[in-house]
C-alpha cells in the first residue's frame, strides 16, 4: 500500500493543538503520522500540498433523503409542519425510488460541505446505505420505527424486521455503521421503544431517538403519561449509553443529571430548532455535566441545508446570545462537537473524529487563499467564525478521495441533481 504525505499551512487535529506547517502521512485507510513538516525532511514519496487539513465533519442527526421535500413547507411549528406537510407527503411519495433519487443529491451536498460521515433516520435505509457504500461516504443509518404505517413498513413488527435486516446486512461494513432508530416518545408506544432498545442492546449499536424537541411534545407526554419525555424514558429503563437523543431541547437540571448518569448522548441541531421555533437545548449545561454532545443539521427540510460549517457558527453564536455570555461554546469546543463529539455519539469516536495516528483517514482540506480567511492568526477561530463550505477543496473518507479540487470523484453529481429535479416536478403539487 502506498503512502502519501499531505502537507498544509495548518493541520488542525482537534485532539491536539493546531500545527503550523503541518503534515499528515496516510497509508491506505489509516493515518500513520501527524506532525510538523520538518519531521518528514527528505521525504521522497508521493506528496500533495493544501491550505488547511482537518478531520471530516460528522453529522449526528439527519434525514438526508428529505432533500426531495426541501423548501416545500417552511415557517411552520413542528407539529403543523410534521403532521400537515411532511407525513402526508412521505405517505404518498416516500418510496424506495424516492430515496434512491434524493439521497445522492444530499450526499453530494454533504461531501462538498466537508462532511465525511452522517447519521440518518429515515425509511428504505438499505437503499441509501448501499448508495453511501458505493460512493465511499461514511454513513450511520437507522430505520425510523414509528407506530403508524411508514413508507417502508405497515406495522411496528415489520419495522423491527427491516431494522434488523439493515443492521445485519452492514454489520461488518468498513464505512457503513448501522444503528437502530425510533421516531419519538410521542409517536411510539412504550412497547415500541422497548423493542427498538432491545435490538440496540442485542447488536450493540446506537439507538437514535428524537427526544424533548418541543413544548408540545412535553404536553403530549404529560397528558398521556403524567410525566416529562426524559422521565418517561427513564421510567421505561431506556436511558443508556447507546441512546442518542436528537434535539433534547426541553430538559430541566434533574433530567440533565439523568442523562449524565446514564451516559446518554445528545445530538444538537440549533438551526432546525431555531427554524421550527422549538427552543434552544441547554448544551453548555450538558457539556458541563460531561454529556457527549454531537452537532447536526437535522433533515434538509427543517434547516434547510446540510452544512455543518454554518451549523458550527450558529451553535457558537446562539448560545452566546441566549446566555448573554461570549465565553460560552468557544471555537475549539464547537469544532470538537462537530467532529469528535458527533463521532463519539455515533459510537465511532475511536475510528474517526480527529486526526491521530492509527485513526482512519477521514480528512477535509480547505483553501485558505480567500479574502475572508486572510490574515489567519488562529485556524480554529476561522473554521468556526469565518470559513464556510465553499472553502472545502478536497475530502477523503478512509483514505479514499471523494472530492478532488472541488470535483466529486466517486459519484455522478450531474445525474443525481437531474433525478432530484425530476422528482421535484412530481412533488411540487403535493
Ligand atoms: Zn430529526
Amino acid at each position: 500500500m502506498s503512502e502519501t504525505l499531505l502537507l498544509a499551512d495548518w493541520v488542525v487535529p482537534v485532539s491536539t493543538p493546531a500545527i503550523k506547517e503541518g503534515a499528515l502521512l496516510i497509508e491506505g485507510k489509516t493515518i500513520k503520522a501527524v506532525g510538523r513538516q520538518s519531521l518528514f525532511d527528505g521525504w521522497c514519496g508521493k506528496k500533495e500540498s493544501f491550505g488547511l487539513l482537518m478531520p471530516g465533519l460528522v453529522n449526528s442527526h439527519n434525514h438526508a433523503s428529505m432533500a426531495a421535500f426541501r423548501g416545500l413547507a417552511d415557517d411552520l411549528p413542528l407539529m403543523e409542519w410534521l403532521y400537515g406537510e411532511i407525513f402526508p407527503r412521505e405517505k404518498r411519495w416516500g418510496t424506495a425510488e424516492l430515496v434512491a433519487a434524493a439521497f445522492p443529491g444530499a450526499m453530494a451536498e454533504m461531501i462538498r460541505s466537508g462532511t465525511t460521515c452522517s447519521a440518518d433516520m429515515y425509511y428504505h435505509t438499505t437503499v441509501s446505505a448501499t448508495l453511501a457504500a458505493r460512493a465511499g461516504f461514511r454513513y450511520a443509518p437507522g430505520e425510523g420505527v414509528i407506530d403508524f404505517p411508514s413508507p417502508s413498513f405497515e406495522t411496528v413488527e415489520e419495522g423491527l424486521v427491516v431494522s434488523r435486516q439493515l443492521v445485519e446486512k452492514f454489520a461488518d461494513h468498513p464505512t457503513v455503521h448501522p444503528t437502530v432508530a425510533a421516531h419519538a416518545p410521542y409517536t411510539c408506544a412504550p412497547e415500541t421503544l422497548i423493542s427498538v432498545d432491545a435490538l440496540s442492546q442485542e447488536y450493540g449499536v446506537p439507538f437514535q431517538l428524537h427526544i424533548a424537541e418541543t413544548p408540545d411534545e412535553t404536553q403530549i407526554i404529560q397528558d398521556r403519561y403524567s410525566t416529562t419525555p426524559v422521565r418517561h424514558l427513564h421510567n421505561l429503563g431506556l436511558l443508556s449509553p447507546r441512546l442518542l437523543g436528537a434535539h433534547s431541547v426541553h430538559l430541566d437540571e434533574e433530567e440533565t443529571a439523568l442523562y449524565a448518569d446514564a451516559g446518554v448522548k445528545v445530538s444538537h441541531d440549533p438551526e432546525s430548532n431555531a427554524k421550527l421555533g422549538s427552543g434552544l437545548a441547554p448544551v453548555p449545561q450538558f457539556l458541563e455535566a460531561g454529556i457527549t454532545v454531537g452537532l447536526s443539521t437535522d433533515g434538509p427540510c427543517s434547516n434547510n441545508d446540510l452544512d455543518l460549517f454554518g451549523e458550527m457558527r450558529t451553535a457558537a453564536l446562539v448560545h452566546k446570545l441566549h446566555g448573554m455570555d461570549p465565553t460560552v461554546l468557544p471555537a475549539p469546543q464547537t469544532l470538537r462537537m462537530a467532529t469528535w463529539g458527533s463521532a463519539t455519539a455515533l459510537g465511532i469516536g475511536d475510528k474517526v473524529g480527529s486526526l491521530e495516528k492509527g485513526k482512519e483517514a477521514d480528512i477535509v482540506a480547505l483553501d485558505l487563499s480567500k479574502p475572508h480567511l486572510t490574515p489567519l492568526y488562529d485556524p480554529v477561530s476561522h473554521l468556526v467564525y469565518s470559513a464556510g463550505r465553499g472553502d472545502v477543496s478536497d475530502v477523503w473518507v478512509a483514505g479514499k478521495r471523494l472530492l478532488q479540487d472541488n470535483e466529486l470523484v466517486t459519484m455522478d453529481e450531474e445525474a443525481s441533481l437531474l433525478s432530484l429535479r425530476q422528482w421535484g416536478e412530481r412533488l411540487r403539487d403535493g
